[in-house]
């Protein structure tokens, strides 16, 4: 398990080592005698998230093993050291994790098969959700920034408003109103072509052609695409 790449590695090698890279990030430890798993470093909560311990680390025990909670005579979680070091919850999470009468080794599994045993396709599970969040956060982060960056743009604040409905999709257009089944035809009014999104009410309808040519500094309508609102408003004011 702490075999390391080089550059010289194989194709083959590389793909084993990425998949012990995922089973690692993914796995969880099954505690026996506690002695090789790290309390702040390892996952061994047997929650569904990722499993660390949240609590603060406490100085001098960053590298404490799990054994430490546990008491060696009679088998059994030292509920005054967990109360000691960990959050409520948390302690009351690590009360409830059975404990073998004998001693045994630890070991992982893999928490998202019902049998703990890795497989590829809950292993591609795993790696998708683990991108998700990450997108969502990414997502999120940008549209913050926007945002700010709306608020001190120097225009009337309705505007800014109206502006900001129009990025979250928040404006009652018809291909919004076909979507929550009020109307039945998504098709713009004005040119009668394409649905009538907020990008095409305000920007890209040909019936427009007259309002944005009029001035160069929106010259680049003609040879841009945009996929949302949104995009635009990015591209006009970052
Ligand atoms: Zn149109």
């Amino acid at each position: 398990m702490e075999a390391e790449d080089s550059r010289s590695s194989s194709y083959a090698w590389k793909s084993i080592l990425h998949g012990r890279d995922v089973i690692l990030r993914g796995a969880k430890c099954c505690i026996g005698n506690g002695k090789t798993v790290q309390i702040y470093k390892h996952r061994w909560l047997p929650q569904k998230n990722h499993g660390l311990v949240l609590s603060p680390v406490v100085d001098s025990m960053e590298e404490a093993t799990v054994d430490v909670l546990i008491d060696s005579d009679t088998r059994q979680w030292n509920n005054s050291m967990l109360e000691g070091l960990f959050a409520p919850q948390e302690a009351e999470i690590i009360k409830k994790i059975p404990l073998a009468r004998t001693e045994t080794e630890d070991s992982l599994y893999w928490p998202l098969s019902h049998d703990g045993r890795y497989s590829c396709k809950s292993g591609y599970r795993f790696l998708k959700e683990e991108a998700e969040p990450a997108l969502e956060r990414t997502q999120v982060a940008i549209e913050t920034q926007l945002g700010k960056k709306l608020w001190m743009l120097d225009v009337p604040n309705k505007v800014k408003n109206h502006v900001w409905r129009a990025c979250r999709d928040s404006l009652p257009t018809k291909q919004n109103l076909m979507q929550r089944t009020i109307i039945t035809n998504p098709l713009c009014d004005r040119c009668n072509q394409f649905p009538e999104t907020i990008l095409h009410a305000v920007w890209a309808c040909p019936k427009l052609d007259a309002v944005w040519t009029d001035s160069v500094q929106w010259g680049f309508r003609r040879n841009r695409r945009f996929l949302d609102f949104k995009e635009l408003l990015s591209w006009v004011i970052q």
